[in-house]
C-alpha cells in the first residue's frame, strides 16, 4: 500500500482553510497535531448549519427541530459506534473529551470497585489525564497506584507490565500512542495478558484514533476512550467506551436532568444506558461535528495515513539528525508520527519561540507527562507530531527552522 502522492495531499489539505494562511507573513506549517488537529470545512460548516438553523435541546421535546437534532445525535452515536466497531451504539457515552471520559469512569470504579487495599497499573508513559485520576482515586480509596516502567528507548518493559500484573491489580490503564514520545504500546497483546490475570484494561485511544483504524471488540478491551479534538473534530467533545457489562455495574458519576427516570424528594431511578452518564444538556453541535469528522476521515484508508505519516516522521529525522547535538528522547521500534527531541546546549521553549516566528507551530515542554521528562531527565522536549495533512514541504520547513534557530542559539 502506498502512501498518499502528492496531488492527493493538495487535495486534503483544500479542506481545511487554517493550513492556508500565513503567520508572521512564512507559509504556515502544522505540526503540533498531537494537541489538536486542525478542522476541515466540513466539520465547520456542520457547527454553523446547527446553530443556524437545528439549535434545540434533544431527547426532550415534542417539537420538529427538537426531533430532528435528536435523530441527528442518536444517528452520530451510532457512527461512533461502527468507526470503533462496538458492538451497539449504547456503548457510546459522549463526554467532553479523553480527560473527562477518565474522570467519569474513575469517579463511577472508585464507588463501588476501586477500593481499599486494592491496586491500578498504568504505564510510565501516561498523559497526565490517564494518571492524574488514578493517582487519587487511589489515594482517597488507600489503594496502591502501579506503574511498569520504561526502557530506554521508551517502551513499556512487558516483562515488568507481567510482574505487576501478578499483583492482580483491579484495573490496568495503557495509553495506545504516547503524546510525548510516539511510542506504540502493544495493546492488544498487553490485554490478553492483563485479562489472562482477570485484569480489565482501560485503552487512553487520544493520540490513536486519527491515526490508526481501531476496533474495540477486537482489541477486546473493557474500556476505551478519545477525544474529537485531535482527530479533525470540534474541542470539546469525547468518548467513553465500555462493555456493556461495566456500563450496567457502574454507578452514575455526575447527577441531574436527562440521566434519571423517576425522582421524587425521597427517591431517584436512573435512565437507560447510556443516558445514565450523560447528565444535562449534552454538546449537540459537537457530537454532530465529531460525526462529520469520522465521516471525512472515513474516506481514507487508515493505512494509507499511517504510512503517510510514518514516510513524513522517517524524512523528518533523516534530516533533523544531521544537526549536530540532535538527541531524540524516545525511539521505539513501533512508533507512530510524532518526533520528540532536544538539542545540546539549547533550551526547547528557545527553539519552540524561535521556529515560531518562522512560521513553524511545534509544541515544547512536558507535555503533560512529566514523569516520561524525569525518566529521560530532560526538562521538556520539542515535539513535531503529523497528520494527514501534513507534506515534505512541512518536513522541510521543519527542518531549515530548527536548523536555523539551533545557530541562532549557539
Ligand atoms: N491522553 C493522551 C495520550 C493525550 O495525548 C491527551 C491530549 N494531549 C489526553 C489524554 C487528554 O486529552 P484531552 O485534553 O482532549 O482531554
Amino acid at each position: 500500500m502506498k502512501p498518499f502522492a502528492d496531488n492527493e495531499i493538495a487535495e486534503i489539505r483544500s479542506h481545511f482553510p487554517a493550513l492556508h494562511q500565513k503567520v508572521y507573513g512564512k507559509p504556515f506549517v502544522y505540526l503540533d497535531n498531537a494537541a489538536t488537529t486542525q478542522k476541515p470545512q466540513a466539520v465547520i460548516d456542520r457547527l454553523v448549519a446547527y446553530y443556524s438553523l437545528e439549535n434545540s435541546n434533544i431527547h426532550r421535546g415534542v417539537h420538529y427541530l427538537s426531533q430532528q437534532a435528536t435523530q441527528a445525535y442518536e444517528d452520530a452515536r451510532q457512527t461512533v459506534a461502527d468507526f470503533i466497531n462496538a458492538s451497539a451504539a449504547n456503548q457510546i457515552i459522549f463526554t467532553k473529551g479523553t480527560t473527562e471520559s477518565v474522570n467519569l469512569l474513575a469517579g463511577s470504579l472508585r464507588q463501588f470497585y476501586l477500593l481499599e487495599g486494592d491496586a491500578v497499573l498504568i504505564t510510565g508513559m501516561e498523559h497526565h489525564s490517564n494518571l492524574v485520576p488514578w493517582q487519587q482515586v487511589c489515594k482517597q480509596n488507600q489503594a496502591e497506584l502501579l506503574v511498569a516502567a520504561l526502557n530506554d528507548k521508551g517502551e513499556t518493559d512487558l516483562d515488568h507490565f507481567a510482574e505487576l500484573l501478578d499483583k492482580k491489580p483491579k484495573l490496568a490503564a495503557i495509553t495506545h500512542i504516547s503524546n510525548a514520545l510516539g511510542s506504540v504500546n502493544p495493546v492488544k497483546e498487553m490485554i490478553r495478558m492483563a485479562h489472562e490475570k482477570g485484569v480489565p484494561v482501560l485503552v487512553d485511544g487520544a493520540q490513536a484514533v486519527a491515526h490508526t483504524s481501531i476496533d474495540v471488540q477486537e482489541l477486546d478491551c473493557d474500556f476505551f476512550v478519545f477525544s474529537g479534538h485531535k482527530m479533525f473534530g470540534p474541542m470539546g467533545i469525547g468518548v467513553l467506551y465500555a462493555k456493556a457489562f461495566w456500563l450496567q455495574k457502574m454507578p452514575p458519576w455526575q447527577f441531574g436532568g436527562e440521566m434519571v427516570d423517576q425522582v421524587s424528594f425521597e427517591e431517584t431511578t436512573f435512565n437507560q444506558l447510556p443516558f445514565k452518564f450523560e447528565a444535562g444538556t449534552p454538546n449537540v453541535a459537537g457530537v454532530l461535528g465529531l460525526k462529520t469528522a469520522i465521516d471525512f476521515l472515513k474516506q481514507y484508508d487508515m493505512e494509507v495515513i499511517a504510512k503517510h505519516e510514518n514516510q513524513l516522521m522517517q524524512q523528518a529525522l533523516e534530516k533533523l539528525l544531521t544537526i549536530p547535538g540532535m538527541r531524540l528522547i524516545g525511539e521505539a521500534e513501533n512508533r507512530a508520527g510524532v518526533i520528540s527531541f532536544v538539542v545540546d546546549g539549547t533550551h526547547p521553549s528557545d527553539i519552540g519561540t524561535l521556529v515560531d516566528k518562522m512560521g513553524v507551530a511545534v509544541r515544547t515542554g512536558h507535555h503533560c507527562a512529566q514523569p516520561v521528562m524525569t525518566r529521560f531527565d530532560v526538562p521538556g522536549t520539542v515535539r513535531a507530531s503529523f497528520a494527514l495533512y501534513n507534506s515534505l514541504a512541512d518536513v522541510e520547513g521543519l527542518f531549515q527552522a530548527v536548523k536555523k534557530a539551533v545557530m541562532m542559539l549557539r
